[in-house]
């Protein structure tokens, strides 16, 4: 069983013609309601693997709580959720302009009330792997103390919220862990470089990690483990909508890693996993076990 630790919202799509100017009131063009927030993204994705999902987060005492927390349960995704009472649950408003370019204003509200004392041992029982999709530091350095008590191994995907932290905390943080993510953007801004390649190089030597996966978008990725560096192409796909590729490809990688598998198969099949996503709306939109074996196939 995979626990995922990290924040659940819920995300709110406006597609609009134009941005509307101060104290007026546009039209949306269309509406789309879902769940998001990375780590219960990861979660239904790690489900979708066919492998067992729990959630640890936190959500509020509202009815957008009660929804997102519903959804997770019908994607087979057992919950350890904290209520905070007096706060609002985690909500993402994203404007959708027809260029394409979006725009996000995130509520992380209920998601802060989760703090490293609520991650105790009986929240892992039958986990053996942790993954934590979130940059607060305080959560990943419990969870890694966790992780030693139960057995299990961890992956870290901690977005632009870790890598804004600098390299001195990120290296104390993610020490020991067996997996960690991050996009090029993210990369580059740790190692402080433009160019994506020394980024990765200046990042395997400095973390001491079990593997470094760094995600390029439509160039794919990246992976460093113990001196061997690889990299495997994304899949020629029309990408419609990219929210939650990060998510869908961290799910798959791991789904391939706890069995086993080599970093030339957990990346390609990861990046086959994403290129699926990418094609279709919504966040939470990662493929089946299945469907990825059946893309590979074709
Ligand atoms: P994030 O969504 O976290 O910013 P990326 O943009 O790097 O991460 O995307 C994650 C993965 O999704 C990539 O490594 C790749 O496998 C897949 N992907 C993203 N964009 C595309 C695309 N346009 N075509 C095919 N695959 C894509």
């Amino acid at each position: 069983k995979v626990a995922s630790i990290g924040n659940l919202n819920f995300d709110i799509y406006l597609r609009i013609s134009e941005l509307p100017g101060p104290d007026e009131n546009i039209e949306a063009l269309d509406l789309y309601t879902g769940g998001g927030g990375s780590a219960a993204n990861f979660a239904v994705a790690i489900a979708r693997m066919g492998l067992g999902a729990r959630f640890i987060g936190a959500v509020g005492d509202d009815p957008l709580g009660d929804i997102s927390l519903r959804e997770l349960l019908a994607e087979g995704v057992e919950v350890a959720v904290k209520r905070v009472t007096g706060v609002r649950s985690g909500v993402v408003v994203v404007l959708v302009h027809p260029d394409g370019i979006k725009r996000m204003v995130s509520f992380r509200g209920a998601n802060l009330g989760l703090t490293p004392a609520d991650l105790t041992p009986d929240k892992f029982e039958g986990v053996n792997h942790i993954h934590l999709a979130t940059g607060r530091t305080e959560l990943i350095t419990k969870a890694k103390e966790i992780a030693r008590e139960v057995g299990a191994s961890v992956s870290v995907d901690g977005g632009t919220a870790l890598a804004r932290k600098g390299l001195e905390i990120v290296r104390a943080t993610v020490e020991g862990v067996d997996v960690v993510f991050m996009n090029h953007v993210e990369a580059k801004m740790l190692a402080n470089t433009g160019d994506h390649r020394s980024a990765v190089e200046k990042l395997a030597k400095e973390l001491k990690v079990g593997e470094l996966v760094v995600t390029l978008g439509p160039l794919g990725a990246v992976a460093y483990r113990g001196g061997k560096l690889l990299h495997v192409d994304a899949f020629k796909v029309a990408a419609l909508d990219t929210t939650g590729a990060g998510d869908s490809f961290a799910a798959a990688y791991i789904a391939m890693h706890l069995r086993g598998r080599d970093l030339y198969e957990k990346l390609l099949f990861a990046n086959a996993a994403a290129a699926i996503k990418v094609t279709r709306p919504g966040a939470r939109s990662s493929p089946r076990y299945d469907e990825v074996r059946s893309f590979l196939e074709s």
